[in-house]
């Protein structure tokens, strides 16, 4: 990047400016990732200080059962596979209530696009997990479920989401949005949900009161161009609702025992660590107006996470068991689920102040900040994978 260039996007960082489509494809283009670094990590220290979020969550997937064949997608079984299954509700709310303790503070749940379950299943589980645990908020189907489910009851999407969320629906999730750009979402999503509909029923949510996360998938076919794409659309719908309370960039993984359901496996390889940073601290750079950019550590591995919170990220997700929508996280070296004392002494260790948040990011616990590096090297130290 030129001189003068960089000058420019230092001064616009400091003074609040919003970066350009053309800065975030030279951000791109920047190799100097401890620059990038210090950049982003001067905006998320203006916007959240020294803290680190995270939250105490469990996944829990309906069924596995899907219509589509996403390019990326190891989770989808065909009605009739061996290891197709779905849930009864009942065994939904029975395994949702072996997962209370611990303080659980969110359940959350995606699916496949099941052909022939009824509309009614899905308030019906809702409803039951909420009497269940009705401490416990439901964050539950992306933006493509809902496009599914108007199909499935012959409801617009308002009815749809009121019926839900008069069942206990808190948030939608973030998934589906994957990459926008026609050019590679065409090559990659199997349904029919793209950015007009997934941004109209976000659109939605926020108008209802919900507060949604956003997701992109990265590192696979698609180009940095892409990635900065993707993330001013974003931006621009949250100019309009501000109802987007977290950015989280998600790497695309490879299945270790090549599974033949992700195709794009023999199309590309996984972004590295440092290409992982890059993309957290560039997004972190344009999406000025998002408050928070998590990391989901399982698709990153502990130490690239921990890295992250220095390039862009303030949040971690979470104390995640049995997460299969894109990969089987144990064959990464990466365990497939972290306790509380796990995240804060992760947190602590990359120099932060864990902060245990509900669902709306409202504060429910301050930890202790990190002890000095000085101190801490008289003690044997975890090593994170
Ligand atoms: S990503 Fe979702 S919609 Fe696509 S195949 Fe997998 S389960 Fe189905």
């Amino acid at each position: 990047m030129d001189a003068s260039l960089r000058q420019d996007i230092e001064d616009k960082v400091a003074h609040g400016e919003r970066l350009t489509y053309d800065d975030g494809v030279a951000l791109y283009e920047c190799d100097d990732l401890m620059w990038l670094g210090s950049l982003a990590h001067a905006v998320r220290t203006r916007l959240n200080g020294d803290r680190v979020m995270f939250n105490v969550n469990r996944h829990l997937n309906l069924t596995n059962v899907c219509v589509a064949s996403c390019a990326y997608c190891s989770f989808q079984r065909k009605p009739g596979e061996k290891d197709a299954y779905t849930m009864r509700v009942e065994e939904a709310v029975r395994l949702a209530s072996a997962m209370v303790g611990e303080g659980l503070t969110e359940l959350h749940v995606v699916n496949g696009l099941h052909p022939t379950l009824p509309w009614r299943y899905y308030p019906r589980v809702l409803r039951e997990l909420k009497a269940a645990l009705p401490g416990v908020a439901l964050k539950c189907f992306t933006a493509t479920e809902i496009h599914f489910f108007e199909k499935l009851s012959g409801l617009p999407a308002s009815e749809v989401l009121d019926e839900l969320i008069d069942a206990g629906l808190e948030s939608l999730t973030g998934g589906g949005a994957e990459i926008f750009d026609w050019e590679i979402r065409q090559q990659i999503v199997d349904h029919d949900t793209h950015w007009e509909d997934w941004s109209r029923i976000h659109r939605l949510a926020h108008s209802k009161g919900l507060r949604t996360p956003a997701t992109m998938l990265y590192g696979h076919i698609e180009q940095p161009r892409h990635r900065v794409d993707h993330v001013l659309r974003l931006r621009e719908l949250q100019d309009e609702t501000g109802g987007f309370a977290v950015f989280i960039p998600l790497r695309y993984q490879h299945d270790r025992d090549g599974d033949p359901r992700n195709t794009l496996q023999s199309r590309t390889t996984m972004a590295t660590g440092a290409e992982a940073l890059k993309t957290f601290a560039v997004s972190r750079l344009l999406f000025d107006n998002v408050p928070h950019v998590k990391n989901f550590w399982v698709m990153h591995g502990l130490s690239t996470a921990q890295l992250s919170l220095s390039f862009g990220a303030d949040d971690l997700d979470g104390s995640v068991v049995e997460y299969k929508i894109t990969h089987d996280a144990d064959r990464f070296g990466t365990p497939s689920t972290m306790t509380r004392d796990d995240l804060c002494e992760l947190i602590r260790d990359a120099g932060f102040t864990p902060v245990e948040r509900n669902t709306r990011y409202e504060v429910i616990r301050t930890y202790d900040g990190p002890v000095p590096l000085a101190e801490r090297r008289a003690e044997p130290q975890p090593v994170w994978a």
